[in-house]
Formats: C-alpha cells, sequence, structure tokens
C-alpha cells in the first residue's frame, strides 16, 4: 500500500498535478466544488449526498466539496466537522467571525485543488444536477461557464425589482457589464482560479472579477429553486452594500457623474446669471425673487451634498483598501 502511495504520489507530480492525499489511489482531483455556508445546518449533509450522487453517478471522477462555515452560530460547523470525519471528500473552513458570502467563495477559490472549480450556494436554489451540464461544457472547452438564473420560484416582487434594478444600474454606471439573473453558481477552469487568486481586493464582488478577468465563457440557465431549509441570509442592508460594491469596484463613472451634474447645474446658474443681469440693468424689473433662490440654493446645496457623498464613498474605499488587512480569518480548518 505504502508503494502503491508513493507511485501515485510521485505519478501526479509528474502529471504537475494536485494530488489527493486522502484516497491515494485517486491520482489528481478533478473537481472541487466550494459551499459558503452560513447558518445552514439543515442544508449541510443533504447537500453534500447530493453533489456526490451526481458527480460520482453521472460524471464519474474524483472531486471534494469544501464548506466554508462564514462564522455560523448554529452547529454547522459541528456537522461538517462530523461530515469530514466521516466522508474522505469533505473539507471545512471556518471563519472566525461572518466575513460575508463573497469571502467565503474567494476562501474556497484559495483552498480548492481542483481543475475546475464549482461554486454553489448552501439552500438547494442552485441545482446541483446542473453540475453535469457545467462540466461538459467545461470539457467542451469553456474556462468559465456560469448558470443564468432565469426565474426564481417563491421570491418576493421586491427581491425581483431591486435585483433587476441593481443590474440596470450596474450596467449603465460600471465598466463590467453583467447579464441579469448572473449568480455565483458558476464552474471555473484552474486557469481562471489562478488568476482569482492573485486578487486580494477588500471590497470583493467576485460575479465582476470573473468578468473582467476575462477567459472563453458560457452561460447556461437555470429556474432557482425555494430555499430548502431556513430564511435567507442577506439581509437587505446586505444586499445594498453588495449592490454598491459591484457598481463602485468596476469604475470610477459615479465620480463622472458628479462632474457631469456639476457642469449641468453651472451651466444652469450661468444662464440664470445672464437673466438677472438682463432682469436689472435693461428691464429694470427686479422682484424680490424669494422663490428662484430659495429653488437654486437647494438643488445646488443638494447636487453638492450628492458629490461629495461619491466622492468620499471613493476616499473610505481607498481608506480600507490601503489597510491591505487579510480579506478573511481561518479559525479552524478540517481536511
Ligand atoms: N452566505 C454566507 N455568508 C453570509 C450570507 C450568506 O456564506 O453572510 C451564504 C449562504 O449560507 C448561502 C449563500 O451564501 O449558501 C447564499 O445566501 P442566501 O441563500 O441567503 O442568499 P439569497 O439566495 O437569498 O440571495
Ligand atoms: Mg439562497
Amino acid at each position: 500500500m505504502k508503494n502503491l502511495c508513493l507511485a501515485s504520489y510521485s505519478l501526479s507530480l509528474f502529471l504537475k498535478r494536485n494530488v489527493f492525499i486522502k484516497t491515494p489511489l485517486t491520482l489528481f482531483m478533478e473537481i472541487s466544488v466550494i459551499v459558503p455556508a452560513y447558518n445552514e445546518k439543515e442544508n449541510i449533509e443533504k447537500l453534500f449526498f447530493a453533489i456526490k450522487n451526481v458527480i460520482e453517478n453521472q460524471i464519474k471522477t474524483s472531486f471534494e466539496v469544501i464548506f466554508i462555515d462564514d462564522g455560523s452560530t448554529d452547529d454547522s460547523w459541528q456537522l461538517i466537522e462530523r461530515l469530514a470525519d466521516e466522508q474522505s471528500e469533505v473539507k471545512g473552513f471556518r471563519f472566525s467571525k461572518n466575513f460575508g458570502h463573497q469571502y467565503a467563495l474567494k476562501a474556497g477559490i484559495d483552498y480548492a485543488l481542483g481543475d475546475a472549480v464549482i461554486s454553489i450556494d448552501a439552500d438547494f436554489q442552485q441545482p446541483p444536477e446542473l453540475i453535469v451540464k457545467m462540466y461538459k461544457e467545461w470539457k467542451n472547452g469553456n474556462q468559465i461557464v456560469y448558470a443564468l438564473r432565469k426565474k426564481t420560484k417563491g421570491t418576493g416582487i421586491l427581491k425581483k425589482l431591486s435585483s433587476a434594478l441593481f443590474y440596470k444600474i450596474m450596467n449603465i454606471l460600471s465598466d463590467v457589464k453583467l447579464e441579469n439573473g448572473a449568480s455565483d453558481f458558476r464552474l471555473l477552469d484552474r486557469k481562471v482560479v489562478d488568476e482569482l487568486k492573485k486578487m486580494n481586493e477588500y471590497y470583493l464582488f467576485i460575479r465582476g472579477l470573473v468578468k473582467w478577468v476575462g477567459y472563453k465563457t458560457k452561460s447556461i440557465e437555470y429556474v432557482a429553486e425555494k430555499r430548502y431549509s431556513g430564511k435567507t441570509k442577506y439581509s437587505a442592508k446586505k444586499m445594498f452594500s453588495f449592490a454598491q460594491t459591484g457598481i463602485m469596484s468596476f469604475s470610477i463613472k459615479p465620480l463622472r457623474l458628479a462632474t457631469f451634474f456639476g457642469f449641468l447645474i453651472s451651466l444652469f446658474a450661468f444662464a440664470y446669471i445672464v437673466y438677472a443681469l438682463f432682469a436689472k440693468f435693461i428691464f429694470h424689473n427686479v422682484l424680490e425673487g424669494w422663490t428662484s433662490i430659495l429653488i437654486s440654493v437647494l438643488l445646488i446645496g443638494g447636487i453638492q451634498l450628492i458629490t461629495i457623498g461619491i466622492i468620499g464613498e471613493y476616499i473610505g474605499k481607498l481608506f480600507l483598501e490601503v489597510k491591505k488587512r487579510p480579506t478573511y480569518i481561518i479559525s479552524d480548518k478540517k481536511e
């Protein structure tokens, strides 16, 4: 057995592939599935077996499933540890606190060993069966295969509207164009993963980064299911800051928008000055002008505050970015 292990190890080194140490007979790891999980205790085990079933029966290749526990306060971590003891394909990383979905995804990307890395949510909204289709598209030479959500069963009108609005604004204001329904359910080739690993931005918007790196991309459509168990872990506040990061991480267009408004208002102001001078010296019909003064003061004041706010947001982001803090902290590992 020892010789066999050694032989498989040297062979995999020779093949310049990653070594799957837990089961030495597996020469290399083809698929890594990364699952960010924040208080998902009812979903973890079921999801693992669903993924295992799909890969073992329909793809028939070596794989690992990495759970990233994003600071859960329920028993998620204990469950992940137990599952990792029982199942050789399971690995677990636990964050020291709740850092956020995007950072959990980044940790998964950083630690995955596979030639293809698939990210999927823990709540069954994204059907694990789609992994087979993604895998086929990858084998056809696509380096990024992402799932495009066509419909979501059981989502409220508010979430649908805010999501559509986000993609509209994002595409007007940002240099990176995203389709409505783009999700974090995707397969990335090792080459893309290695590029993403180099990016240690404090404000992470992985969907945008994946678009930004380029490479041969293919989208496949799916209908999102209802959450299997638990509530959404994205509060309105989290969604807003996610949307803001998406827009502001990829463009300085909002800053330009501020300049544009500045010019527009100045133009009106100039025309108004000309009118005011005419009124005073030529027509001699100067009235108290209370209304117009009030409106212009309010308008210009408002625009100024908006523009200062936008500039402030960028400066604030710079401030946090230059500190070069780690984007997440792993407190426990289970491999
Ligand atoms: N998630 C996370 N950290 C967070 C919020 C969410 O790791 O702070 C995970 C969550 O456990 C799930 C995925 O990210 O696996 C997507 O979250 P959720 O399903 O709550 O979002 P929604 O589908 O409602 O947009
Ligand atoms: Mg969900």
